[in-house]
């Protein structure tokens, strides 16, 4: 006879679940074991949630030691609209610092591993979040994405990350990193869960100024096997970059979607090859701007210091670690005055031309496939040099730069047998061809 599994009989295996073995994954920073009886769509189903966003009653720490005691004081609108539908919250994930990474080891409580190889990264910044639900440590989970922070954990962990248009979901109540790139998005098993919590998070918030009126539609309607009718872009020359076992999983992706139906065309992108320099002028101007507000005053941490000055220095050396300290100090010269036009408004410049590549390709096509990453999961340690991680968001950064959704979808194993990520693109508030696009290939 079949017995139904209570919400809060998956709450309490979970919690024991991840008392037993959070130790070898290290996804979480804290844990929530408070469970309420819910009724609305999820039933008190548990949710993971990057220690970036507000959950009131838990510490968002960021992975700081800044931040390391800092209590929510209010729910995030993405927190308010998931109680909303009854969900429940069972901890608060790993990340890099701030979220500035690609492979969770600028964490000030350690790297996050890689529940494939736990020798490996699990990626980075969202790497708690896809790293407990890749090992049953979670049923779904919520990262942000300022250039890939979601879609390339997700890939390096073999499970679904989406970040929506930029606009979709509010940003209230998640720490800003680089506010006109940041998104909240799920971290789930497959692509119908993407479906609901994306549909749960949506919408129009007038607490965000960025956020956008636009009907959020029924995602799961749109999913079916057929393709017929819908165009996918291929770049070429994001194939000629990557080594062999990644390039012949997008072949492979090419042929199922030929299978399925889709017409596939080739799209040219000639500005995205300077996505990398130009998110990082914009990112770090915007990071150094936001981080200003962490001076020992107003939050977290605060240092011992004879003056007021003084106080403010010695915070900010012994509060942020060094990649957060790079950033801000690339960030602040791009933005000097004797350096503003030439950085930073350039690349503002530069970011609006990879916006018209994309507006060109989706005038002819209706999505576009890339790899996730370049490489699969690497080894903890073993990427030391800054310039050489900021290489793992190739491909992840075009969508933030261009303001618009992409997800990433297992499709198979690299030559380490280590999971290997598709990435598909759409237009701006499109998610429902990019849903489709995606659980058409799952
Ligand atoms: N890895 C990228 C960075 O370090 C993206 C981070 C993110 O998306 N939050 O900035």
């Amino acid at each position: 006879e079949k017995k139904e599994i209570t919400a809060k009989e998956v709450f309490e295996e979970l919690l024991i679940y991840i008392k037993s073995h959070n130790k070898n994954i290290n996804a979480y920073i804290s844990i929530i074991d408070t469970f309420e009886e819910k009724g609305s769509l999820l039933k008190g189903l548990p949710i993971a949630v990057k220690d970036n966003i507000m959950l009131k009653g838990t510490k968002t720490t960021c992975a700081s030691k800044m931040l390391s005691n800092f209590e929510s004081i209010y729910d995030a609108t993405v927190i308010e609209k998931l109680k909303l539908a009854g969900a429940n919250f069972i901890g608060k994930t790993n990340m890099d610092e701030f979220a500035m990474g690609s492979s969770c080891e600028t964490s000030y409580f350690g790297p996050v591993r890689n529940p494939w190889d736990k020798q490996r990264v699990s990626g980075g910044s969202s790497g708690g979040s896809a790293a407990s639900v890749a090992s049953g440590l979670a049923i779904a989970s919520l990262g942000s994405d300022t250039g890939g922070s979601i879609r390339q954990p997700a890939s390096f962990c073999g499970v679904v990350g989406l970040k929506p248009t930029y606009g979709r979901v509010s940003r209230y109540g998640l720490v800003a990193f680089a506010s006109s790139l940041d998104q909240i998005g799920p971290i789930t098993r497959d692509v119908k869960d993407a479906c609901l919590l994306l549909g749960i998070i949506s919408g129009f918030d007038p607490k965000d100024s960025t956020s956008i009126n636009v009907d959020v539609p029924n995602y799961t309607e749109f999913l079916s096997q057929d393709l017929k009718g819908i165009k996918i872009g291929v770049y070429e020359a994001a194939l000629k970059s990557v080594s062999e076992d990644i390039a012949q999983s997008i072949e492979n992706a090419i042929d199922t979607y030929k299978k399925l139906g889709a017409q596939i065309e080739n799209v040219d992108l000639p500005h995205i090859k300077y996505s990398i320099s130009d998110y990082y002028i914009l990112a770090c101007a915007e990071a150094s701007s936001n981080l200003a507000r962490f001076d020992g005053v107003k939050y977290g941490y605060r240092a011992n210091g004879q003056t007021l000055e003084e106080m403010y220095v010695n915070t900010r050396t012994e509060g942020f670690g060094a990649e957060v300290k790079r950033r801000i100090m690339l960030g602040t010269y791009v933005l000097s005055s004797g350096y503003y036009d030439a950085y930073y408004i350039r690349s503002l410049r530069l970011r609006n031309l990879i916006k018209m590549d994309f507006d060109k390709a989706f005038s002819k096509v209706d999505a576009i496939i890339l790899p996730t990453t370049p490489t699969d999961a690497f080894k903890i340690g073993e990427v030391t040099k800054p310039l050489d991680m900021y290489l793992s968001d190739t491909f992840t950064i075009p969508a933030n730069l261009a303001g618009l959704p992409a997800i990433s979808v297992p499709c198979g194993f690299s030559k380490n047998h280590l999971p290997l990520g598709l990435q598909i693109l759409s237009n701006a508030f499109r998610e429902d061809i990019l849903l489709k696009v995606a659980y058409a290939f799952e």
